[in-house]
């Protein structure tokens, strides 16, 4: 690459961007790859997030479960090949509920999974179940689909630390946790070696005089500098949709605030070696009689002690002597403007750690005096039915790679594997229309939308 030409410019070098210039410059071959951030790589959202995934996931279709699984393969080959730099696990996610009415919804979910692709449902009723456990580590040889357990005996001999009112658990298997800053990291090494340059200025104009992009032009500290380039790909992150404007395109896309609290947990209240822990229920906060009628005298806090919706989920992070545990709960899902940095509200902390202690009583503890807690966050960027955008956009040579949403970690391999699909010009994936800005055009799958149901979001 020349100062001035380019074969792709990239906006954004969060692990969208990344992920993309990885798949172009190393396994598609192409050269004169430039990634341009305003900020240094992956530090807005994809240093915020909880680093899990799952290939658990609704349809409608085999859409999101056939790219996630692709997506999924891609980060078991790198995690091979890189000696699991990134420390990659297969823990699974394990929902739980204190609701028998729950049960069917469970046998349901996981029945659709299944057809979905995602992998077999065993159902595990009586004490001498089959249950396999997942190991803390490595992720090779672990079975998929989901292990639903019913019979509350088996529940305490491998969940000793969930509510004894526990009915069912169901533990999604291919899932888990992994350290998105090192993936993120080894990607843009890898990328770096294929000569991928990174700019530190800002995307400020992108000339599509003709209906096609001609060049992009970077503010950096020392002035500007026009890039001439026939390929665009906007992987800005929250501010896809501001991007999307440069090149007269009004993307269909919001944002939701999404804190997630890390403490030390002191007092082993989460065991080191569980899994992804998710209540299925709708919590009411536990409160003392006195907190209870102080809390119910006070207009600002009232809703406390109203009912919160199901969702609590956390798990522990780290190795070694670590004692961190993540905790999220998003019960404030208003779309907003992303604004950073983010505003988050001061109760949080104390509410995520008394909802979850509904499914992990030992929290409950802490009660009396609250760990020392830090919060941080960001935003899922969105589209309504939560399905991700990586295709072309109608303006000859520009793309996208965005609204990854809550997801975005454990998707960008494959939505980034996609995208270079659509580049390079190799056959397309069954999933790729899902996945095209061009979906809503078509009027069966705006009928689709109206009807839409659970989109996933945890
Ligand atoms: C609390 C929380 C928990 C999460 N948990 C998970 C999880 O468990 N698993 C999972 O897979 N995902 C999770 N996510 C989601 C995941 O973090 C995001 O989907 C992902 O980080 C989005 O990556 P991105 O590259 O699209 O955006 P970003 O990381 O925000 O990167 C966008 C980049 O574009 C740059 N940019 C924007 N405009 C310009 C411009 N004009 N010029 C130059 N640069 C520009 C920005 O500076 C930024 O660096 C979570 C997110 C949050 C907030």
């Amino acid at each position: 690459m020349s100062d001035t030409t380019a074969e792709i410019v990239i906006c954004g070098a969060g692990i969208a961007g990344i992920a993309a210039a990885y798949h172009l410059a190393v396994r598609r071959g192409m050269t004169d790859v430039v990634l341009v951030d305003e900020r240094p790589p992956l530090s807005l959202t994809s240093d915020k997030s909880t680093e899990c995934y799952r290939n658990w996931w609704p349809g409608p279709g085999e859409a999101m479960v056939a790219l996630m699984n692709r997506s999924i393969d891609l980060l078991e080959e790198i995690a091979r090949e890189s000696g699991n730099v990134f420390r990659l696990n297969r823990r699974g996610y394990l929902f739980a509920t204190a609701d028998p009415e729950r049960v069917p919804e469970f046998l349901r979910r996981a029945d659709e999974a299944a057809a979905l692709g995602a992998g077999p449902a065993r159902v595990h009723g009586s004490p001498r179940g089959e249950y396999q456990p997942a190991p803390a580590d490595g992720f090779e040889g672990e079975p998929t689909g989901a292990d639903i357990i019913t019979d509350r005996a088996l529940i305490r001999r491998h969940f000793p630390y969930l509510t004894e009112e526990t009915v069912a658990v169901l533990h999604a298997r291919r899932c888990g946790w992994f350290s998105g800053q090192q993936l993120g990291m080894y990607l843009l090494e890898r990328a770096r070696e294929k000569g991928v340059r990174l700019i530190d200025g800002r995307v400020e104009r992108v000339d599509t005089t003709g209906g096609r992009v001609r060049s992009v032009t970077v503010a950096e500290r020392g002035g500007q500098r026009t890039i001439s380039t026939g390929r665009f790909v906007n992987a800005a992150g929250p501010f896809v949709k501001h991007v999307g404007r440069l090149l007269g395109i009004d993307l269909p896309i919001f944002c939701e605030r999404h804190a997630k609290v890390a403490f030390h947990d002191t007092l082993g209240a989460v065991p080191r070696h569980a899994p992804m822990l998710l209540w299925s229920d709708p919590v009411r906060l536990p409160w003392s009689d006195e907190e209870r009628s102080e809390l119910a005298g006070s207009p600002a806090h009232r809703h406390l002690l109203e009912e919160f919706e199901a969702g609590v989920h956390g798990r522990p992070e780290g190795a070694g002597e670590s004692q961190a545990v993540l905790l999220i709960w998003t019960y404030d899902v208003e779309p907003v403007e992303p604004v950073f940095p983010l505003e988050v509200d001061p109760t949080y902390p104390e509410i995520v750690i008394r909802g979850m202690s509904r499914m992990i009583p030992a929290l409950s503890a802490y009660f009396p005096r609250l760990p020392r807690a830090v919060v941080d966050g960001g935003y899922y960027t969105k589209t309504r039915e939560n399905r991700f955008l990586a295709g072309p956009l109608p303006v000859e040579g520009a793309y996208v790679l965005g609204a990854l949403s809550g997801y975005g970690l454990m998707a960008s391999n494959g939505a980034a594997d996609l995208l270079a699909d659509h580049i390079s010009g190799r056959p397309l994936p069954s999933y790729a229309p899902a996945f095209r800005l061009e979906r809503y055009d078509d009027p069966g799958y705006r009928a689709l939308l109206e009807q839409w149901g659970d989109s996933g979001q945890l």
